[in-house]
């Protein structure tokens, strides 16, 4: 029996994986799955996981309890060997071994670009996995406790300060919904002023939100602004040594939260440890039909989609260029992929991916939000109230909808959770010390052992 080797269950995977479980028999092929997490991240629920809107739990979709017929192994694949048809697979425990395969899928998706900026390793906090979002949550929350323990003055605004560097779709939504937190959490702390609160959005270019056009962008940076947010434009982080954050334009600030929301780098399994053709970017070549390799030169039993590949997009009106990384197309691809798959080996003919977008649609916190499908523009509260809707009925499977719903009908009624857990980084701590008033751990946050200066 084939075995069909999917790198990576993300969101191109998991709709992989899922679909080649209902299209091919059981005797037809074996279906494995090599991921280092056991669950897909839905991403766009991550700025909601910020902002204590969304549990944290319900953006991570179970692969075991989805993917019942797949073989499913803990680990990371390092290197794949495709003339050999072999990938070197780490183990979460034990040592690495040689995985065979008949054919392979690569959607290992793309990584957090970091840019070798002085302080940026060891200060900032990336926005794509569960673990970040929560950190970023609960960096904020344990902030504002120890700041309404100090008097004003410069170690107090540091704590009220916040960074996004970035700002792209993922930034301008992770910084619009912890703002939207922070504003509503500062009345419950009689102690601080809503004045003293800083968030800085700073972005490279002259606008954010590059997948909006120039009107609504402006009008995102205006709602941020009236929101007392400070949107620094054409403007770059050069160093964030020590959590001082250093602007391009010389304003400088401390921040005792950085987050680096700057896009995306390509994936270095894919980039640097495959045999499988490449672009310049370190890209997965791709044809139309998502089987690697160009129209004259497919590479047999080699498949690709999602952030770490280059996917002609053929709904462009520019000749040659590649569909935008995002869970609109990862989605579509991973289905396309999981038929074209199933009819080749068939003997029947596979399909090109084509997609016309469905717009983009954004939330900048808590009732407000900005929709465009090419000239409609919808803001406010009806954009926000679309954002939700869509994204309830796009998460996979009904148990992950109604639990997301659950969470929000009950914040409704009794308003969101805003207790910091950052001590969960520290689980020993209380025990150890056994309640003796002992020095505290320093600030529990996201630990940085293995950051190297730049
Ligand atoms: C905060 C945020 C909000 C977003 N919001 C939206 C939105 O509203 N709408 C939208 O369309 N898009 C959105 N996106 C983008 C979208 O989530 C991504 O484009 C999508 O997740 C890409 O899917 P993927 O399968 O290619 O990669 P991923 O979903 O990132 O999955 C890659 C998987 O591969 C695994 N992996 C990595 N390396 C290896 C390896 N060497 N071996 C084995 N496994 C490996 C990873 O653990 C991961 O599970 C958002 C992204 C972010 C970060």
């Amino acid at each position: 029996m084939r075995t069909i080797l999917v790198v990576g269950g993300g969101y191109a995977g998991f709709y992989t994986a899922w679909k080649l479980e209902t299209k091919l028999r059981r005797d037809e092929a074996r279906v494995v799955v090599v991921d280092p997490r056991p669950y897909m991240t839905y991403q766009p629920f991550l700025p909601e996981v910020l902002a204590g809107s969304v549990e944290s739990r319900h953006a991570a979709v179970s692969l075991r309890r989805h993917l019942r017929r797949t073989r499913l192994i803990s680990g990371r694949v390092t290197a794949v060997d495709h003339a050999q048809r072999t990938a070197t697979v780490q183990l979460a425990e034990g040592p690495e071994f040689a995985l065979c395969y008949d054919i392979i899928v690569v959607t290992a998706g793309a990584v957090t670009r970091k840019l070798a900026i002085p302080g940026v390793a060891e200060q900032a906090i990336g926005m794509k996995h569960v673990e970040e979002a929560v950190a970023i949550r609960d960096r904020l929350l344990t902030a504002f406790d120890r700041a309404s323990t100090l008097r004003p003055g410069p170690r107090r605004q540091r704590l009220l300060t916040v960074t996004f560097a970035g700002g792209g779709f993922s930034g301008v939504e992770g910084f619009g919904e912890l703002l939207s937190l922070a504003s509503s959490l500062i009345r419950k702390y009689p102690e601080l002023k809503p004045a003293e609160l800083e968030f800085h959005l700073v972005e490279a270019s002259d606008r954010i939100l590059p997948e909006v056009s120039g009107r609504p962008g402006r009008w995102v940076v205006r709602s941020l602004e009236s929101r007392g947010a400070h949107v620094h434009l054409n403007a770059r982080v050069v160093s964030a040594r020590d959590g001082h954050v250093v602007l391009s334009t010389g304003e400088e600030f401390d921040s005792n939260l950085i987050v680096w929301t700057v896009g995306n780098d390509a994936n270095p399994m894919v980039r640097s440890h495959t045999d499988l053709p490449i672009d310049g970017r370190g890209m997965l070549i791709v044809r139309a039909d998502l089987r690697v390799g160009t129209e004259n030169e497919p590479v047999p039993d080699a498949w690709g989609a999602g952030d770490d590949a280059a996917v002609p997009d053929l709904a462009a009106a520019r000749p040659g260029a590649a569909t935008v990384p995002n869970a609109q197309n990862a989605v579509r691809q991973g289905k396309l992929l999981a038929r074209n798959i199933g009819a080749t080996l068939r003997g029947r003919m596979a399909k090109p991916y084509v997609h016309h977008s469905l717009g983009t649609i954004a939330t900048l916190g808590l009732g407000r939000g900005i929709f465009q499908y090419r000239g409609i523009v919808i803001k406010g509260l009806p954009a926000w109230l679309i954002h939700r809707g869509y994204h309830v009925l796009a998460v996979p499977s009904w148990e992950r909808k109604i639990r997301v719903l659950a969470v929000w009908l009950t914040a409704a009624v009794f308003g969101r959770d805003i207790v910091s857990l950052a001590a969960v980084q520290d689980p020993r701590y209380a025990f150890v010390t056994g309640g003796e008033p002992v020095e505290p751990p320093a600030q529990p946050s996201v630990r940085f052992e293995y950051a190297r200066p730049v």
